[in-house]
C-alpha cells in the first residue's frame, strides 16, 4: 500500500515565469478528472530560479503538487560559490530532492561518494533524497541490467538510519531521453532488486514502504504497464513532464 509518485523532473527547462504558467495549467488540466483511486501523489522538480514562484503559486492556490529541488550542496552554509543548501531549500518549503541523477554523475562528475554525501545532506535538513540510480549501454552489456545500480544504492544508503524517508529512482542512462523506455519487465526485475537493497541496508519495514520509481522515457502510453508491475511505485518524468496534458494523462494512468 505505498502511494504512487509521479514526479517531473524539469532539468533545465521552464524559467520562472513559464514555471507558474506550467503549474497553472497542470493544476487546471487534472482538476476535474481524478486518478481512478484518487491517491497519486504528484512532485514537480524546477530549476532552483523557479522554487520559490511556485511554492508561492502553490501555497496561494492550495495546489497538491510537492515540491521538490534537483540538487543541493553537500554543506549547509559558507564559502561555496554557486551552492544551494538543503536548509535553504527546506525554507522555502521543498519536501523532496533528487539526487544522483545521471546528468549530475556525467556532467558535473559526481560519484557514489557526493551522492551518499548529499543523501545525507537532505536528511539531516528533513528532505527526502530522491536517489537516482542506473547503468549505462555499456553497463548493461557489460554487466546486465542490475548489477550497477545495485551497487550505487548500496553506497548510497551505507549509514542511513532504518527510518528514513527516501524515494529510490531506477533509470537507466540509455533509456533517458531517448525515447526508448526499459521493457516493464526489466524495469520490474531491477526495482525488486533495489528493493532487496533496501531491506538488506535499512530493514523489513524500510523496503515495504519505500517506494522505488523507474524512469525513463516514460509517456502516457507506457505509464500503464509500469504501474502494473509489483516493485514499481511510480515514476521520475523528464521530457514528458515539460507537456501539461501528457503529464497529467501519466498521472491519471489506469492500471
Ligand atoms: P526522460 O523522461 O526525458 O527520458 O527523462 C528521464 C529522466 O531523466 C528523469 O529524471
Amino acid at each position: 500500500n505505498r502511494t504512487p509518485l509521479i514526479a517531473g523532473n524539469w532539468k533545465m527547462n521552464l524559467d520562472h515565469l513559464q514555471a507558474v504558467a506550467f503549474v497553472q495549467k497542470l493544476h487546471w488540466t487534472l482538476k476535474d478528472a481524478k486518478h481512478e483511486d484518487g491517491s497519486v501523489e504528484v512532485a514537480v522538480f524546477p530549476p532552483f530560479t523557479d522554487l520559490r514562484s511556485v511554492q508561492t503559486l502553490i501555497d496561494a492556490d492550495k495546489i497538491p503538487f510537492a515540491l521538490g529541488a534537483q540538487d543541493l550542496s553537500v554543506h549547509d552554509s559558507g564559502a561555496y560559490t554557486g551552492e544551494v543548501s538543503g536548509a535553504f531549500l527546506k525554507r522555502l518549503d521543498v519536501s523532496q530532492v533528487i539526487i544522483g541523477h545521471s546528468e549530475r554523475r556525467e556532467y558535473h562528475n559526481e560519484g557514489d561518494d557526493i551522492v551518499a554525501a548529499k543523501v545525507k545532506a537532505a536528511l539531516k535538513n528533513e528532505l527526502v533524497p530522491v536517489i537516482c540510480v542506473g547503468e549505462t549501454a555499456e553497463d548493461l552489456e557489460k554487466h546486465g541490467a542490475s548489477a550497477v545500480p545495485v551497487g550505487q544504492l548500496e553506497i548510497a544508503l551505507e549509514g542511513v538510519a532504518s527510518d528514513a524517508d527516501i524515494v529510490v529512482a531506477y533509470e537507466p542512462v540509455w533509456a533517458i531521453g531517448s525515447g526508448q523506455a526499459a521493457t516493464p519487465e526489466q524495469a520490474q526485475e531491477v526495482c525488486a532488486k533495489l528493493r532487496e537493497v533496501i531491506k538488506a541496508k535499512l530493514g523489513d519495514d524500510a523496503a515495504a514502504r519505500t517506494r522505488v520509481l523507474y524512469g525513463g522515457s516514460v509517456k502516457s502510453a507506457n505509464i500503464a504497464s509500469f504501474m502494473r508491475q509489483p516493485d514499481v511505485d511510480g515514476a521520475l518524468v523528464g521530457g514528458a513532464s515539460l507537456v501539461a496534458e501528457e503529464f497529467a494523462a501519466i498521472i491519471r494512468y489506469q492500471k
